[in-house]
């Protein structure tokens, strides 16, 4: 077991804050909270949350706060939390981080550390133009850096493999000017707070290992 076990990890959309979740996941039963991968469960079910946010996650800007938030704050009132959990891709305004902290609040929950990964801008766009997602499982691949086994189809589950709709090159571009402009303030919020570890390494290995001695202490 972690001691500091209820995480936000912060970074770049390509930043690894997927790739890391899952490997954490796996080791430590913390359970994972991307609202990204909610968001995307919610457009292919054609809900009315999803249909306010297709057409804005296409085009690489953020959806409402209010309508994440109260996604997360769902998800954090229930039982398995308990256990620990890692936000990956919440909260990525200012405003996201305060409706958070009610959030927190509310289910009786406490914040233990915010991971902000730390990735150069073009391994970012390299990473994420060769990104496949699995249909099946939240397995993430990588063309380049981490191919599967059998081109297209995933090593865990078999399923197939495809490429996000907002990873094409310019979508890419955009989401990371929307990081800059939007998200990287939180940086220096979380700062002030005295929660942040930022982790400047790109191998996962690597990063494993930090957070492993971070997280202990
Ligand atoms: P991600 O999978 O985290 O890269 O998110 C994909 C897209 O979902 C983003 O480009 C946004 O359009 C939307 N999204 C995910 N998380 C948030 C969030 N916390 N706030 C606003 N929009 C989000």
């Amino acid at each position: 077991m972690l001691k500091q076990k209820n995480l936000i990890f912060i970074g770049a959309p390509g930043a690894g804050k997927g790739t890391i979740s899952n490997a954490m996941i796996e080791h430590y039963q913390l359970v994972h909270i991307s609202t990204g991968d909610i968001l995307r469960a919610e457009v292919a079910k054609g809900t009315a949350a999803g249909k306010q946010a297709e057409t804005l996650m296409k085009s690489g800007q953020l959806v409402p706060d209010e309508l994440v938030a109260t996604m997360v704050e769902n998800r954090l009132g229930k039982k398995d939390c308990d256990n620990g959990f890692i936000l990956d891709g919440f909260p990525r305004t200012i405003e996201q981080a305060k409706l958070l902290n009610e959030a927190l609040k509310s289910t009786g929950r406490v914040l233990d550390r915010v991971v902000y990964l730390e990735v150069p801008d073009e391994l970012i766009l390299q990473r994420l133009t060769a990104r496949l997602n699995c249909r099946g499982c939240d397995a993430i691949y990588n063309k380049i850096f981490m191919p599967p086994q059998i081109a297209g189809k995933c090593d865990k589950c078999g399923s197939e493999l495809y490429q996000r709709a907002d990873d094409s090159l310019e979508t890419a571009k955009s989401r990371l000017a929307v990081f800059y402009e939007q998200t990287q303030p939180l940086i220096d919020y979380y700062k002030n707070s005295n929660l942040l570890l930022t982790i400047s390494k790109t191998v996962i290995g690597e990063i494993m290992a930090e957070l492993e001695t971070e997280l202990n202490r």
